[in-house]
């Protein structure tokens, strides 16, 4: 059937990957809709994650920075802190990037269209908005529905217990707050609201802090983290939480369980849901797994071959640049090009205080896939540039093949590490072995030194630390 539109490519949702996709199939010459629930385009990234966080972990970090300057014997007096401007500058960064991306729509001729989707059909969807149901037949279908914060059953309806959108929000800063959830995202907000002010508490059911990551990475921001916070609990999770008058009453159950805690606000930072059983996708008859992601093949493509997926709904890693880059084959496919999704890493940053960022193979799963690796690690310690940040604390580590000498993996904690791990990225794609970086000669003095030293260790040019 012919919907109130018919689009060549219809997306589903104006995140990272739906609007990377639309802009992509509209540039190379088809006609898209674009559909998506909220009045600003740019998903949960550029409203309430990746972006927000940043401008508020960029104020975090000039205030800590006034903090550190005294030890180089400048002192600024105690920081005074305007909440209420500071919400209204991460709203203006916000809102400067979703104006741009409908000035991009509009450039393209994408048409946007405000209102939640749902499949009809395999070639229809429904779409409800504020002035009743429209109706949009395609073509091919980009399903780029995202996810959500993971709720944790049992916990009762309490406005003092938030997710990460409500922390972004900013709508005070608590005295006392739990987070609930030692990954990248509760991480992220702990740094925010340590440096505003806040006493915080973090409790993680693992041994370690952002788990997925090599455990000698996450040693100096531990460290850190464990000087700055009021506790960390590892191998530890919440039992039960009691809401009254006076706060949040905390139940802990494993290894370094407290006595029950009071606090004024409770952080839940357990993971991300993808929306994939929200969309009636089965209308449609596309295969969505119990989770709620879409299974696709390399080409995006999901059970039913005109109907793609992609970003957070298509599967882990949850990151904004793999939701583009997926945007970009998905939409190229649809337009002809024989591309399939062939990027051998996707590099993953936790923006805390210091960064943590890694890419390919960590030596955990090197160890544990038993593969024959030569590893290279520089301590910043021995980095001029990281003494002159009084930032010693980082180091890069890097993963080389025993037999063809290639880059496998790397790793790098400290400040800007964020930044660093595209160079280890792009050898990586590269094929680069440890002699061509070791001969790749990079500018002193940078903490991007620190990634041609640990090559030259490895390749045993340099024997000591200099
Ligand atoms: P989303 O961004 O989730 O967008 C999906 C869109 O679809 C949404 O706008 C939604 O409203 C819309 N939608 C859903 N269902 C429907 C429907 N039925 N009808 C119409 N519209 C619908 N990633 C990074 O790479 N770097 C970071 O620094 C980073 N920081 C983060 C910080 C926080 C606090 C959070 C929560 C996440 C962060 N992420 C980060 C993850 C990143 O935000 C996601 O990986 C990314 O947004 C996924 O993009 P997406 O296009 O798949 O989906």
């Amino acid at each position: 059937d012919r919907g109130d539109i018919h689009a060549e490519v219809v997306v589903l949702g104006a995140g990272p990957g739906g609007y990377t996709a639309a802009f992509r199939a509209a540039d190379l010459g088809k006609q898209v809709v674009l559909i998506e629930r909220y009045p600003a385009l740019g998903g949960v990234c550029l409203n309430v994650g990746c972006i927000p966080s940043k401008a508020l972990l960029h104020a975090a970090k000039t205030l800590t920075e006034a903090k550190e300057a005294s030890l180089y014997g400048i002192r600024f007096g105690q920081p005074e802190i305007d909440v209420g401007k500071l919400r209204s500058w991460k709203e203006s960064v916000v809102g400067k990037l979703t104006k741009g991306l409908s000035m991009l729509a509009r450039q393209r001729k994408v048409t946007v269209i405000h209102g939640t989707g749902k499949f009809v059909n395999p070639h229809l969807i429904e779409v409800e908005t504020s002035d009743g149901i429209k109706t949009i037949s395609f073509d091919h279908c980009v399903i780029a529905a995202g996810s959500s914060a993971a709720r944790i059953p049992g916990l009762p309806a309490d406005e003092r217990i938030i997710d990460s959108t409500g922390a972004l929000a900013l709508a005070e800063i608590p005295e006392r707050m739990l987070i609930l959830g030692g990954g990248i995202i509760g991480l992220e907000m702990a740094t925010v609201y340590h440096a505003l002010g806040t006493r915080i508490s973090i409790v993680e059911r693992m041994a370690q802090l952002i788990p997925g990551a090599d455990t000698d990475l996450i040693k100096p921001l531990y460290k850190k983290l464990k000087t700055e916070c009021e506790a960390i609990y590892l191998n530890t999770s919440v039992s039960r939480v009691e809401a009254d008058k006076e706060g949040l009453q905390v139940f802990f159950e494993g290894e370094q369980a407290p006595e029950p805690q009071r606090y004024d606000r409770v952080l839940v930072a357990v993971g991300r849901r993808p929306n994939g059983k929200l969309i009636d996708a089965g209308a449609a008859g596309i295969n969505v797994d119990e989770r709620g992601f879409i299974p696709v093949d390399k080409q995006m493509r999901t059970s039913v071959p005109h109907i793609f997926a992609i970003g957070d709904i298509a599967g882990d890693p949850m990151l904004a640049h793999k939701a583009s880059h997926e945007g970009k084959i998905a939409a190229e496919v649809i337009a002809g090009h024989k591309v399939t999704f062939d990027a051998r890493t996707i590099p993953s940053v936790a923006y805390t205080d210091p960064e943590v960022a890694w890419m390919g193979l960590t030596e955990t799963e090197a160890e544990k896939q038993g593969i024959a690796y030569e590893k290279a690690v520089f301590p910043w310690a021995a980095s001029g540039r990281a003494i002159t940040m009084t930032r010693d604390e980082g180091m890069t580590k890097l993963l080389f093949d025993k037999v063809s000498k290639r880059i496998l993996g790397a790793g790098m904690v400290g400040p800007h590490a964020g930044e660093l791990i595209a160079e280890t990225v792009l050898a990586l794609e590269m094929g680069a072995d440890m002699q061509d970086i070791g001969l790749t000669i990079h500018p002193h003095p940078t903490l991007s030194e620190t990634i041609l030293f640990a090559a030259e260790l490895a390749e045993g040019t340099i024997t000591d630390l200099y």
